[in-house]
């Protein structure tokens, strides 16, 4: 079963309008072959109000700790929207016949090529890995509360795709193009192979120059008092430089930390990421990961230097930063760990449950 959803954010209608196109098209011209497909829209009345959310960022608000999910069910637009879509997702998943794929669709205020995040599981990774787009490892970490990490974390592929920029009718060609080649790959529908590599080619050529595989290395985080504001035209996937002067903000000029592509330059007034920067990754970084992976080389993940085991919670580890090799971070974010929370100079992560398909 292929879930599909749109409009999280209300200001990002373009996955809402491929959708629409999508099941159209399914129900005129080419019938699915077997299982589902069902099609969702995130936060309606931010879709009518054409902004991000009303009250708070309805795709920070998925998080699975339950007492923290109490204590944000405060009544905000929002909670009663993630109400409803958290409804819809469990009944269509009770009646699910087969594996199920879950797909995020949104958009940029600034431009560039259409991308791919996940929750770093083999499971999504091996998903995520099927279009031709790049894909950015380690959102997860930085961004909490997200749809796809909350659907993901149960075992389903979970991918979230930037289709290009909100008001860029490219954009609805591209997420449309995305759920076009999920169906396909999972086998879904009756379409001939020649038109579902039309799709295909319009994501390639959206994403000609662009690297195919990227980890996240810097977020910069910003709050309404910042009055952060983006130098004008800096696009996804554009090279920074140390130093380089990329935004304004209350306090002065906004400096790159350091060098890598530019993604998700912020360009409108609601959120708290003004950008982030992301580096190539070599791929036998993730054959490497995949091969480890597979071998579950995570339970020994508490031999390495500064990593020790939290009892009673295999998929926990506590790295202790002042004793841990500066390898051992890397070698567990190869493991599928990531980083959950901190205590002072000790860190926590944690591996997903379901890793492994
Ligand atoms: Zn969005």
């Amino acid at each position: 079963m292929l879930v599909a959803v749109g409009g999280v954010h209300g200001n990002e209608p373009a996955g809402a309008l491929a959708l629409v196109r999508v099941m159209e098209r399914l129900e005129s011209h080419s019938r699915l072959r077997s299982g589902d497909c069902v099609a969702l829209a995130g936060n309606l009345p931010a879709l009518a109000a054409r902004r991000r959310f009303i009250d708070e960022d309805l795709n920070r608000r998925f998080v699975t700790e339950s007492a923290e999910r109490v204590e944000r069910d405060a009544d905000s637009v929002e909670s009663r929207e993630q109400r409803e879509l958290l409804a819809a997702l469990e009944s269509v998943l009770r009646d699910a016949r087969g594996p199920v794929v879950l797909l995020d669709l949104h958009t940029t205020s600034g431009a560039g090529a259409p991308f791919a995040v996940f929750a770093d599981t083999m499971v999504s990774r091996n998903f995520a890995r099927r279009f031709p787009i790049p894909v950015v490892l380690g959102l997860e970490e930085q961004l909490a509360g997200t749809l796809i990490d909350y659907v993901g974390l149960d075992g389903h592929a979970a991918v979230g795709f930037e289709g290009g920029q909100h008001e860029d009718p490219e954009s609805v060609d591209h997420l449309e193009a995305i759920v076009w080649i999920a169906l396909g790959e999972m086998g879904l529908v009756d379409v001939e192979a020649s038109w579902l590599q039309t799709e295909r080619d319009k994501l390639v050529r959206a994403a000609a120059g662009a690297p195919a595989i990227l980890e996240v290395t810097y977020r910069h985080a910003i709050t309404q008092e910042d009055a952060f504001s983006m130098l004008p035209g800096f696009a996804s996937f554009e090279t920074v430089v140390a130093g380089q002067t990329i935004a304004r903000d209350a306090r002065g000029d906004v400096t790159a930390p350091k060098g890598g592509y530019l993604l998700m330059p912020l360009y409108q007034k609601q959120g708290d990421d003004g950008f982030f920067i992301v580096t190539k990754v070599r791929s036998f970084w993730l054959w490497l990961s995949a091969l480890l992976r597979y071998a579950r080389a995570g339970r020994i993940a508490h031999w390495l230097p500064g990593v020790s085991r939290v009892a009673g919670e295999g998929h926990r580890v506590r790295v202790h930063r002042a004793i841990a090799r500066w390898y051992s971070l890397e070698l567990l974010h190869l493991l599928g760990f990531r980083r959950s929370a901190e205590e002072g100079n000790v860190l926590l992560m944690e591996r997903r449950a379901h890793d492994l398909p």
